[in-house]
Protein backbone atom coordinates (compact mmCIF):
# COMPACT_ATOMS: atom_id res chain seq x y z
CA UNK A 1 0.00 0.00 0.00
CA UNK A 2 1.54 3.35 -0.71
CA UNK A 3 2.30 5.37 2.38
CA UNK A 4 0.65 8.98 2.58
CA UNK A 5 2.58 11.49 4.78
CA UNK A 6 2.33 15.25 5.84
CA UNK A 7 4.87 17.89 5.23
CA UNK A 8 6.38 17.36 8.81
CA UNK A 9 6.37 14.04 8.82
CA UNK A 10 8.95 13.87 4.81
CA UNK A 11 11.17 16.85 6.95
CA UNK A 12 11.83 14.51 9.78
CA UNK A 13 12.48 11.30 7.92
CA UNK A 14 14.63 13.30 5.22
CA UNK A 15 16.82 14.07 8.27
CA UNK A 16 16.93 11.15 10.15
CA UNK A 17 20.22 9.11 11.00
CA UNK A 18 21.40 5.56 12.75
CA UNK A 19 18.69 3.44 13.31
CA UNK A 20 15.69 5.43 11.53
CA UNK A 21 17.73 5.59 9.05
CA UNK A 22 18.65 2.02 8.71
CA UNK A 23 14.46 1.02 9.08
CA UNK A 24 13.75 3.39 6.31
CA UNK A 25 16.02 1.97 4.00
CA UNK A 26 14.64 -1.35 5.01
CA UNK A 27 11.07 -0.96 4.28
CA UNK A 28 11.91 0.39 0.67
CA UNK A 29 13.93 -2.03 -0.20
CA UNK A 30 10.95 -4.53 0.97
CA UNK A 31 8.27 -2.46 -0.46
CA UNK A 32 10.08 -2.57 -3.68
CA UNK A 33 10.95 -6.23 -3.64
CA UNK A 34 7.56 -7.39 -3.07
CA UNK A 35 5.67 -4.90 -5.64
CA UNK A 36 7.74 -4.56 -8.48
CA UNK A 37 10.79 -7.20 -7.66
CA UNK A 38 14.30 -7.08 -7.65
CA UNK A 39 14.98 -6.56 -11.38
CA UNK A 40 16.92 -3.71 -12.50
CA UNK A 41 15.82 -2.19 -16.71
CA UNK A 42 18.66 -0.74 -18.39
CA UNK A 43 18.79 2.11 -20.46
CA UNK A 44 21.41 2.84 -22.65
CA UNK A 45 22.11 6.61 -22.13
CA UNK A 46 22.67 8.51 -25.77
CA UNK A 47 23.50 11.92 -25.58
CA UNK A 48 22.63 12.83 -29.08
CA UNK A 49 23.56 16.86 -28.87
CA UNK A 50 24.81 19.38 -26.35
CA UNK A 51 23.52 22.22 -28.25
CA UNK A 52 20.88 24.02 -26.23
CA UNK A 53 18.68 27.11 -26.63
CA UNK A 54 17.71 27.34 -22.54
CA UNK A 55 20.10 29.24 -20.43
CA UNK A 56 19.18 27.16 -16.63
CA UNK A 57 21.68 28.77 -14.31
CA UNK A 58 23.08 25.51 -13.00
CA UNK A 59 23.70 23.72 -16.25
CA UNK A 60 27.21 23.35 -17.83
CA UNK A 61 25.60 23.40 -21.45
CA UNK A 62 23.58 26.00 -20.73
CA UNK A 63 23.60 28.64 -24.11
CA UNK A 64 25.76 31.75 -22.54
CA UNK A 65 28.41 29.03 -21.73
CA UNK A 66 31.09 30.03 -24.69
CA UNK A 67 33.79 27.66 -22.42
CA UNK A 68 32.63 24.80 -23.75
CA UNK A 69 33.09 22.99 -27.49
CA UNK A 70 29.38 22.00 -28.84
CA UNK A 71 28.48 18.51 -30.95
CA UNK A 72 25.85 16.99 -32.37
CA UNK A 73 26.34 13.19 -33.05
CA UNK A 74 25.61 12.32 -36.52
CA UNK A 75 22.39 9.74 -37.73
CA UNK A 76 25.10 7.06 -38.14
CA UNK A 77 26.63 7.51 -34.53
CA UNK A 78 22.96 7.57 -32.75
CA UNK A 79 22.24 4.49 -34.68
CA UNK A 80 25.00 2.87 -34.02
CA UNK A 81 24.72 3.25 -30.57
CA UNK A 82 21.19 1.86 -30.86
CA UNK A 83 22.48 -1.17 -32.64
CA UNK A 84 24.70 -1.06 -29.67
CA UNK A 85 22.25 -1.08 -26.78
CA UNK A 86 20.31 -3.49 -29.15
CA UNK A 87 22.97 -6.13 -29.36
CA UNK A 88 24.03 -6.12 -25.77
CA UNK A 89 19.94 -7.04 -24.25
CA UNK A 90 19.82 -3.60 -23.03
CA UNK A 91 15.64 -3.40 -23.55
CA UNK A 92 15.79 0.75 -24.05
CA UNK A 93 16.97 3.59 -24.93
CA UNK A 94 17.45 7.53 -23.70
CA UNK A 95 17.82 9.82 -26.62
CA UNK A 96 18.80 13.05 -24.04
CA UNK A 97 20.35 16.42 -25.51
CA UNK A 98 20.20 20.12 -25.29
CA UNK A 99 17.13 21.72 -26.14
CA UNK A 100 15.65 22.80 -29.70
CA UNK A 101 12.08 23.47 -31.65
CA UNK A 102 12.87 24.11 -35.01
CA UNK A 103 11.16 21.72 -37.24
CA UNK A 104 14.89 20.62 -38.49
CA UNK A 105 15.87 19.26 -35.18
CA UNK A 106 12.04 17.77 -34.59
CA UNK A 107 11.66 15.97 -38.07
CA UNK A 108 14.87 15.02 -37.61
CA UNK A 109 14.20 13.35 -33.93
CA UNK A 110 11.20 11.97 -35.88
CA UNK A 111 12.69 10.26 -38.24
CA UNK A 112 15.76 8.72 -36.05
CA UNK A 113 12.90 7.31 -33.97
CA UNK A 114 11.45 5.46 -37.25
CA UNK A 115 14.60 4.14 -38.43
CA UNK A 116 15.62 2.81 -34.39
CA UNK A 117 12.33 1.52 -34.44
CA UNK A 118 12.86 -0.38 -37.78
CA UNK A 119 16.39 -1.32 -37.48
CA UNK A 120 15.76 -3.25 -33.75
CA UNK A 121 12.72 -4.94 -35.27
CA UNK A 122 10.41 -2.72 -32.94
CA UNK A 123 12.07 -4.30 -30.01
CA UNK A 124 14.00 -1.37 -28.65
CA UNK A 125 12.03 0.80 -26.44
CA UNK A 126 12.82 4.29 -26.68
CA UNK A 127 13.00 7.37 -24.05
CA UNK A 128 13.47 10.69 -24.73
CA UNK A 129 14.37 13.36 -22.80
CA UNK A 130 14.61 16.53 -25.23
CA UNK A 131 12.72 19.07 -23.22
CA UNK A 132 9.89 21.62 -23.46
CA UNK A 133 8.04 21.08 -26.77
CA UNK A 134 4.79 21.44 -28.49
CA UNK A 135 2.15 19.24 -27.75
CA UNK A 136 2.29 18.24 -31.83
CA UNK A 137 5.54 17.58 -31.36
CA UNK A 138 4.96 15.57 -28.25
CA UNK A 139 2.05 13.78 -30.48
CA UNK A 140 4.50 13.49 -33.10
CA UNK A 141 7.32 11.59 -31.67
CA UNK A 142 4.88 9.37 -30.11
CA UNK A 143 3.41 7.77 -32.87
CA UNK A 144 7.50 7.66 -34.51
CA UNK A 145 8.19 5.38 -31.55
CA UNK A 146 9.25 6.83 -28.34
CA UNK A 147 6.55 5.92 -25.48
CA UNK A 148 8.62 7.22 -21.92
CA UNK A 149 9.66 10.87 -21.60
CA UNK A 150 11.34 12.41 -18.92
CA UNK A 151 10.88 15.72 -18.68
CA UNK A 152 12.09 16.94 -14.82
CA UNK A 153 10.43 19.83 -13.15
CA UNK A 154 13.74 20.78 -11.18
CA UNK A 155 12.07 21.83 -8.37
CA UNK A 156 7.98 22.14 -7.33
CA UNK A 157 8.29 25.48 -5.61
CA UNK A 158 7.97 28.36 -8.69
CA UNK A 159 9.66 30.64 -6.40
CA UNK A 160 13.09 28.37 -6.02
CA UNK A 161 12.70 27.35 -9.66
CA UNK A 162 12.71 31.48 -10.55
CA UNK A 163 15.78 31.84 -8.72
CA UNK A 164 17.65 28.83 -10.71
CA UNK A 165 16.21 29.84 -14.42
CA UNK A 166 16.00 33.24 -16.23
CA UNK A 167 13.09 35.39 -16.25
CA UNK A 168 11.68 35.19 -19.38
CA UNK A 169 9.01 33.27 -21.08
CA UNK A 170 11.57 30.66 -22.40
CA UNK A 171 12.14 29.33 -18.61
CA UNK A 172 8.12 29.18 -17.16
CA UNK A 173 7.28 26.93 -14.43
CA UNK A 174 4.32 26.78 -15.49
CA UNK A 175 4.93 25.93 -18.95
CA UNK A 176 6.94 23.23 -17.56
CA UNK A 177 3.80 21.75 -15.75
CA UNK A 178 1.79 22.31 -19.29
CA UNK A 179 4.90 20.21 -20.80
CA UNK A 180 3.93 17.71 -18.55
CA UNK A 181 0.16 17.22 -19.01
CA UNK A 182 0.86 17.98 -22.96
CA UNK A 183 2.78 14.44 -22.43
CA UNK A 184 0.27 12.36 -20.43
CA UNK A 185 -2.01 13.97 -23.33
CA UNK A 186 0.10 12.28 -25.69
CA UNK A 187 0.06 8.60 -23.88
CA UNK A 188 3.32 9.00 -22.60
CA UNK A 189 4.55 6.84 -19.96
CA UNK A 190 5.62 10.05 -18.04
CA UNK A 191 9.23 10.93 -15.83
CA UNK A 192 9.89 13.92 -14.04
CA UNK A 193 11.96 14.83 -11.44
CA UNK A 194 14.03 17.42 -9.35
CA UNK A 195 17.47 18.14 -8.62
CA UNK A 196 18.61 17.75 -4.39
CA UNK A 197 20.96 20.22 -2.33
CA UNK A 198 19.96 23.17 -4.65
CA UNK A 199 21.22 26.48 -3.01
CA UNK A 200 18.33 28.43 -1.47
CA UNK A 201 16.14 24.86 -1.41
CA UNK A 202 14.77 23.68 2.19
CA UNK A 203 13.88 20.13 3.80
CA UNK A 204 10.13 21.35 3.25
CA UNK A 205 11.24 22.17 -0.74
CA UNK A 206 12.06 18.41 -0.60
CA UNK A 207 8.96 17.01 1.34
CA UNK A 208 6.88 19.09 -1.09
CA UNK A 209 8.40 17.68 -4.06
CA UNK A 210 7.85 14.31 -3.08
CA UNK A 211 3.87 14.79 -2.12
CA UNK A 212 3.92 16.84 -5.79
CA UNK A 213 5.67 13.46 -7.56
CA UNK A 214 2.41 11.40 -5.66
CA UNK A 215 -0.17 14.14 -6.36
CA UNK A 216 0.93 14.17 -10.47
CA UNK A 217 0.59 10.21 -9.86
CA UNK A 218 3.66 10.31 -12.19
CA UNK A 219 5.21 6.90 -13.85
CA UNK A 220 8.81 7.71 -13.53
CA UNK A 221 11.30 9.19 -11.68
CA UNK A 222 14.86 10.64 -11.97
CA UNK A 223 16.34 12.81 -9.07
CA UNK A 224 19.50 13.59 -7.91
CA UNK A 225 22.31 15.60 -6.25
CA UNK A 226 23.04 19.11 -7.90
CA UNK A 227 26.23 19.77 -8.61
CA UNK A 228 28.30 22.95 -9.06
CA UNK A 229 29.56 23.86 -12.42
CA UNK A 230 32.12 26.44 -12.29
CA UNK A 231 31.17 28.41 -15.50
CA UNK A 232 27.31 28.75 -14.72
CA UNK A 233 25.77 31.80 -12.43
CA UNK A 234 24.87 29.41 -9.57
CA UNK A 235 28.52 28.69 -8.75
CA UNK A 236 28.66 32.19 -6.81
CA UNK A 237 26.29 30.57 -4.10
CA UNK A 238 28.38 27.46 -3.61
CA UNK A 239 29.30 28.44 -0.23
CA UNK A 240 25.37 27.79 0.71
CA UNK A 241 25.59 24.29 -0.61
CA UNK A 242 25.51 21.16 2.21
CA UNK A 243 28.42 19.15 1.09
CA UNK A 244 28.73 16.30 -1.35
CA UNK A 245 28.25 14.14 0.57
CA UNK A 246 24.91 15.06 2.40
CA UNK A 247 23.82 15.88 -0.96
CA UNK A 248 23.77 12.41 -1.97
CA UNK A 249 22.78 10.76 1.69
CA UNK A 250 19.33 13.27 0.91
CA UNK A 251 19.16 11.75 -2.06
CA UNK A 252 18.64 8.79 -1.08
CA UNK A 253 16.52 9.72 1.44
CA UNK A 254 14.39 11.03 -1.31
CA UNK A 255 14.79 7.63 -3.20
CA UNK A 256 14.13 5.57 -0.78
CA UNK A 257 10.58 7.54 0.89
CA UNK A 258 9.58 7.96 -2.57
CA UNK A 259 9.29 4.11 -3.24
CA UNK A 260 7.32 3.97 -0.28
CA UNK A 261 4.77 6.64 -1.13
CA UNK A 262 4.99 5.40 -4.37
CA UNK A 263 5.63 0.85 -4.68
CA UNK A 264 4.65 1.04 -8.45
CA UNK A 265 6.73 3.27 -10.04
CA UNK A 266 10.33 3.58 -12.42
CA UNK A 267 12.58 5.47 -9.97
CA UNK A 268 16.25 6.19 -11.78
CA UNK A 269 19.71 5.81 -9.95
CA UNK A 270 20.88 8.54 -11.71
CA UNK A 271 24.66 9.20 -12.79
CA UNK A 272 24.82 12.19 -10.84
CA UNK A 273 25.05 9.98 -7.70
CA UNK A 274 27.54 8.22 -9.24
CA UNK A 275 29.66 11.55 -9.65
CA UNK A 276 29.59 11.56 -5.63
CA UNK A 277 30.74 8.00 -5.11
CA UNK A 278 31.51 5.16 -7.68
CA UNK A 279 28.92 2.86 -5.81
CA UNK A 280 26.47 6.08 -5.23
CA UNK A 281 23.85 4.66 -8.11
CA UNK A 282 24.09 1.06 -6.82
CA UNK A 283 22.89 2.31 -3.15
CA UNK A 284 20.15 4.20 -5.04
CA UNK A 285 19.12 0.73 -6.44
CA UNK A 286 19.76 -1.12 -2.94
CA UNK A 287 17.23 0.94 -1.07
CA UNK A 288 14.67 1.49 -3.92
CA UNK A 289 15.58 2.74 -7.38
CA UNK A 290 14.90 0.45 -10.72
CA UNK A 291 16.31 1.19 -13.54
CA UNK A 292 20.02 2.68 -14.76
CA UNK A 293 20.91 4.36 -17.68
CA UNK A 294 24.82 3.24 -18.79
CA UNK A 295 26.25 6.24 -20.79
CA UNK A 296 26.79 4.32 -24.43
CA UNK A 297 27.19 8.23 -26.18
CA UNK A 298 30.06 7.77 -28.48
CA UNK A 299 33.24 8.37 -26.00
CA UNK A 300 34.51 11.22 -28.29
CA UNK A 301 31.56 13.38 -27.77
CA UNK A 302 31.10 11.81 -24.30
CA UNK A 303 33.05 14.77 -22.28
CA UNK A 304 31.65 17.80 -23.49
CA UNK A 305 28.12 16.77 -22.61
CA UNK A 306 29.26 17.99 -19.22
CA UNK A 307 25.61 19.28 -16.92
CA UNK A 308 28.28 19.48 -14.00
CA UNK A 309 32.13 18.58 -13.07
CA UNK A 310 33.50 15.48 -12.65
CA UNK A 311 30.89 13.62 -14.41
CA UNK A 312 31.79 9.72 -14.44
CA UNK A 313 31.52 7.17 -16.93
CA UNK A 314 33.71 8.33 -19.46
CA UNK A 315 34.36 4.35 -20.73
CA UNK A 316 30.84 3.64 -19.87
CA UNK A 317 28.96 0.99 -21.92
CA UNK A 318 31.46 -0.33 -22.96
CA UNK A 319 31.82 -4.13 -22.47
CA UNK A 320 34.31 -4.16 -19.84
CA UNK A 321 32.11 -1.47 -17.73
CA UNK A 322 29.18 -3.63 -18.53
CA UNK A 323 30.21 -7.14 -16.48
CA UNK A 324 31.34 -4.54 -13.54
CA UNK A 325 28.39 -2.81 -13.63
CA UNK A 326 26.76 -6.43 -13.57
CA UNK A 327 28.40 -7.43 -10.44
CA UNK A 328 27.78 -4.58 -8.40
CA UNK A 329 24.12 -4.68 -9.62
CA UNK A 330 24.36 -8.36 -8.31
CA UNK A 331 26.18 -7.23 -5.10
CA UNK A 332 23.33 -4.97 -3.74
CA UNK A 333 20.94 -7.82 -3.98
CA UNK A 334 19.59 -6.68 -7.72
CA UNK A 335 19.79 -8.56 -11.08
CA UNK A 336 19.59 -7.30 -14.35
CA UNK A 337 16.63 -7.95 -16.49
CA UNK A 338 18.18 -7.92 -20.02
CA UNK A 339 16.21 -7.42 -23.32
CA UNK A 340 13.10 -6.38 -21.23
CA UNK A 341 11.30 -2.57 -22.00
CA UNK A 342 10.67 -2.64 -17.81
CA UNK A 343 7.65 -0.31 -18.46
CA UNK A 344 6.17 0.92 -15.39
CA UNK A 345 4.26 -0.74 -13.39
CA UNK A 346 1.76 2.03 -12.54
CA UNK A 347 1.53 3.24 -15.95
CA UNK A 348 -0.57 0.08 -16.67
CA UNK A 349 -2.49 0.08 -13.49
CA UNK A 350 -3.18 3.79 -13.93
CA UNK A 351 -4.40 3.24 -18.00
CA UNK A 352 -6.43 0.10 -16.42
CA UNK A 353 -8.50 2.15 -14.70
N1 LIG B 1 17.44 19.47 -22.00
C1 LIG B 1 16.78 18.32 -21.49
C2 LIG B 1 17.67 17.25 -20.95
C3 LIG B 1 19.08 17.57 -20.51
S1 LIG B 1 19.35 18.10 -18.87
C4 LIG B 1 15.71 18.72 -20.50
O1 LIG B 1 15.59 19.91 -20.19
O2 LIG B 1 14.97 17.89 -20.05
C5 LIG B 1 18.82 16.76 -17.90
C6 LIG B 1 18.75 17.06 -16.42
O3 LIG B 1 20.05 17.21 -15.89
C7 LIG B 1 18.05 18.33 -16.06
O4 LIG B 1 16.66 18.18 -16.06
C8 LIG B 1 18.62 18.66 -14.68
O5 LIG B 1 17.76 18.18 -13.65
C9 LIG B 1 19.94 17.88 -14.64
N2 LIG B 1 21.07 18.80 -14.42
C10 LIG B 1 21.44 19.84 -15.18
N3 LIG B 1 22.47 20.51 -14.60
C11 LIG B 1 22.74 19.86 -13.44
C12 LIG B 1 23.68 20.07 -12.39
N4 LIG B 1 24.55 21.09 -12.41
N5 LIG B 1 23.67 19.20 -11.36
C13 LIG B 1 22.82 18.17 -11.33
N6 LIG B 1 21.90 17.94 -12.28
C14 LIG B 1 21.86 18.76 -13.33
Amino acid sequence: MKKVYSIPELVHLLNCEGEEEKNLYNEAKEVKNKTIGNFVYLRGLIEISNICTKDCLYCGIRKSNTDTGRYSLTDEEILDAATFAHTHRFGSIVLQGGERSDSAFTNRVTRLLRQIKQQSNGELGITLSLGEQSLETYKQWREAGAHRYLLRIESSNPELYARIHPHDTHHSHDTRLKCLEYLRESGYQVGTGVMIGLPFQTTEDLAKDLLFLQNMDIDMVGMGPYLEHHATPLYQYRHLLLSQQQRLRLSLHMVALLRLMMPDINIAATTALQAIEPEGREKALEIGANVVMPNITPTTNRTLYKLYENKPGVHEGAKESMLQLEKSILRCGCQVAYGEWGDSQHFAHRTKE
